[in-house]
């Protein structure tokens, strides 16, 4: 048994005799450790203890154990290879609303009916108290019981009507537990399969065959441009899973998972609606709570989730599906790192189940595996009923600025093709992935520049609350006037934030109807989709965004994109910049024309001849990625290198330094032949909430040897005190 937050170390404890039978590895209990009571996980049942007069378990969560053994397997693989503690391993398997057994299942007060009054009675009742026969003859018309508010609103009456009713002995007033459903109320209209196009039909087919024949099939990889019905593909496939008695686990990045992508599930596998589960994080605790234990119990045939939905405990898992495999967001950032596309590969293979990675751009790492022949490559080249991809257009920045006509950021011939769109009653998506006003506030006098007292970035101007931001940490002030260097009043923002595009743009268009929509522009729950609607309904012409619009939205009426700069992420140090900015370009042009027009898309960059922008430009993914796998071979990155990524960070800084200084020493005293570990060097961001940040990456030809020189390496260490390490193992950040 392992108590919460404490590591690796299991204690031992004695199973009362009345709690056998629901005592299994994965069990969640309460047990007292010194005299506190806490809660803990099972890992292990034995016959004997060295522990004399061990203590009594407490009490038993839940019936069935909350980890099932097979989610138990891959948290100690997941502690190994991602080199964390089981505990925290387990942690991530079930949800925290779950894990802390606090939320409890909701209750509503219900009325029955207990006594059935003949017409008279009602009469009688009708003239004396009329609201109360009101309520009566509302309670009457269902033979179940119903919520009192539901009746009360019915009737037209007060909650409290029923009480009197009750005091008569006609209904009774009790609490019974509802589900709490957060796409209740809403329904979809069925959808049916589409007779797939040449090019899906053999790709079906070998989901198809993954699905029967999984242990002799490999992880497959859809390959297939935005518009090419990945979808349909993944739609048919899980009614395959399905009509052979099996579940299905759907993964789409977070921020894909919009009220329009489950729709579509809903409505495909409308006949099941009340089993098919979605789990993300817009869910309060509560309905968490509720759709994880409806699935634990056996609820669910489907699942849709993002990263830790990886984890749902389905039983007879027939697919796994994990859509735009390579966003960035299936990394945890926190410990444990885990990626979960990785994940799902592992859990099919040990659930003996189909895999399917889909995406445009697939990964480098997932491209790789199929090179070699681990993953099964299907491709969907073209687009369905043969729409035409988009046409790119290069703007060079540098040249719209010496030309000095343009606007800084809209480009003349941008403004003019968006100018079209709004004599055609077209709509228009522009695109820039980076929030705010502006991205920094330099003095022009002595160049002072307004940095976060945390972290060592410059502070982003947000104008309408006229404050100055931090994105790393949050930390907020009010913008100055003057500089708060030299006093000089000639502060200017530079850089450009999507409330810089938004500004622009009505400044240009006054007439036109003008969204934004990112992080500080949807911070009401609903804000996200009503934009959507909006925008979907036509009653926005121009939609400006972050990466929020970017992924796998649909609207057919949108003909042109706009993207502000295409540079944002190449000047990064990060052996990943290109492939990024590659995906990006390419996620965000997919956008364009999926209706009966064609789409333009007009990219802007100060680097115009960079390979990212060109290979984009020409929908080139396949000479992309050889020319990207010739670079990494030639320097030795992943996926010709594995990579760990240790960093180590402290409030004091010669601490921080220090601590990975003896860390590399270790490190390199014990890492096996073949392994190169880099030398001590501050972070990129060198700064962060306060914390001094150092690191030093390991590369080597595999994971395991890497992870196990870190545990021993670390086990031997003990830490200076506000010193912490974290293992980052296949990085995706390298902050
Ligand atoms: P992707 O997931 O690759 O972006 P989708 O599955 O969303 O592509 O398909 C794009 C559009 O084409 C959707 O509106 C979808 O309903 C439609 N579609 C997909 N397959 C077919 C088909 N075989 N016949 C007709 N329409 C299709
Ligand atoms: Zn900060």
């Amino acid at each position: 048994m392992i108590p919460d937050r404490t590591g690796d170390k299991a204690l031992d404890y004695l199973i009362p005799q009345a709690m056998e039978d629901r005592l299994a590895p994965g069990a969640r209990v309460r047990i007292f450790v010194r005299s506190r009571l806490v809660l803990g996980t099972v890992v292990e049942v034995v016959d004997t203890s060295e522990v004399k007069n061990p203590k009594e378990i407490h009490e038993v969560i839940g019936g069935a154990p909350l980890i099932r053994p097979q989610l138990l397997e891959i948290a100690r693989w997941i502690a190994e290879y991602y080199c964390c503690s089981l505990e925290a391993a387990m942690a991530c398997v079930v949800p925290q609303a779950v894990r802390k057994a606090e939320v409890t299942a909701l209750r509503r007060n219900h009325v029955r009916v207990v006594h059935t009054p003949d017409n008279e009675e009602l009469e009688a009742l009708a003239r004396r108290a009329p609201r109360q026969a009101d309520a009566m003859r509302a309670a009457l018309a269902h033979p179940d019981p119903r919520p009192v508010s539901e009746l009360a609103t019915t009737a037209g009456v007060a909650d409290a009507v029923f009480r009197a009713l009750e005091r008569k002995g006609w209904v009774k007033v009790e609490s019974i537990e509802v589900p709490r459903d957060p796409h209740g109320g809403e329904s979809f209209l069925p959808s049916h399969d589409l007779e797939l196009n040449a090019e899906q039909v053999p790709a079906l087919e070998a989901v198809k065959e993954a699905v029967e024949n999984p242990s002799e099939a490999q992880p497959i990889l859809l390959h297939g441009v935005t518009g090419s019905g990945k979808t349909e593909i993944y739609l048919q496939g899980i009614r395959h899973a399905l009509a052979r008695g099996r579940t299905a686990l759907v993964l789409v990045p977070e921020i894909s998972l919009t009220p329009q992508t489950v729709e579509r599930f809903k409505s495909r596998f409308a006949e099941i609606q009340g089993q098919v589960a979605v789990l993300h994080s817009h869910l309060s605790s509560g309905e968490r709570h509720d759709e994880w234990y409806k699935v634990h119990a056996g609820g669910a045939r489907i699942v849709i989730g993002a990263r830790s939905a990886v984890f749902a405990p389905l039983d007879d898992l027939g697919i796994i599906i994990v859509d735009e495999e390579h966003e960035s967001s299936y990394k945890q950032e926190d410990a444990p790192r885990y990626h979960a596309r990785d994940v799902a590969v592992l859990r099919a293979r040990r659930e003996n189940c189909a895999v399917v990675l889909g995406s445009a751009t697939p990964s480098i790492e997932s491209w790789h595996n199929a090179v070699k022949g681990k993953y099964r490559l299907l491709n969907l080249r073209l687009r369905v009923d043969d729409r035409r991809m988009p046409v790119i257009r290069v703007l060079d920045l540098r040249r719209a600025q010496r030309g000095g006509g343009g606007d800084a950021v809209l480009t003349p011939q941008l403004l003019q093709a968006m100018e079209k769109r709004l004599e055609t009653g077209a709509q228009t998506i522009l695109f820039l992935n980076r929030r705010g006003f502006s991205t920094s506030m330099l003095c022009q006098v002595c160049g002072h520049v307004c940095k976060c007292p945390n972290c060592s970035v410059s502070l982003t101007f947000h104008r309408d609350v006229a404050q100055l931001s931090c994105h790393i940490c949050g930390h907020n002030q009010r913008a100055p006037r003057n500089c708060p260097e030299c006093r000089d009043p000639g502060i200017r923002h530079s850089g450009v934030g999507t409330q810089k595009v938004e500004d622009t743009v009505r400044r240009v268009f006054p007439k036109a109807r003008v969204a934004r929509m990112d992080a500080d522009a949807m911070t009401r729950k609903d804000s996200y989709r009503q934009t959507l609607g909006a925008f979907k309904a036509g009653t926005i012409d121009i939609l400006v965004g972050t990466q929020m619009i970017a992924k796998g939205l649909h609207f057919p009426n949108v003909t042109l994109v706009g993207i502000i700069n295409a540079d944002l992420g190449l000047h990064v140090a990060d052996f990943r910049a290109s492939e990024r900015t590659f995906q990006l370009l390419t996620q965000v042009a997919g956008r364009a024309g999926r209706g009966e027009m064609e789409g333009e898309v007009v990219v802007q960059t100060f680097t115009p001849s960079h390979p990212a922008i060109q290979f984009a430009r020409h929908h080139d993914f396949e000479g992309f990625v050889e020319q990207e796998l010739e670079l990494r071979q030639q320097f030795g990155f992943p996926p010709y290198a594995r990579m760990v990524l240790v960093t180590v960070r402290s409030q004091i800084l010669e601490r921080a330094e220090f601590t990975t200084q003896t860390l590399v020493r270790r490190l390199r005293e014990s890492v096996p032949a073949g392994v190169v570990v880099g030398e001590a060097a501050p972070a990129p961001l060198e700064k962060a909430r306060g914390y001094y940040r150092f690191q030093t990456g390991l590369r080597g030809p595999a994971i395991r040897p890497l992870a196990r020189a870190i545990q021993s390496t670390m086990k031997g260490l003990s830490l200076p005190e506000d010193v912490f390490v974290a293992v980052d193992v296949d990085p995706v950040q390298l902050l």
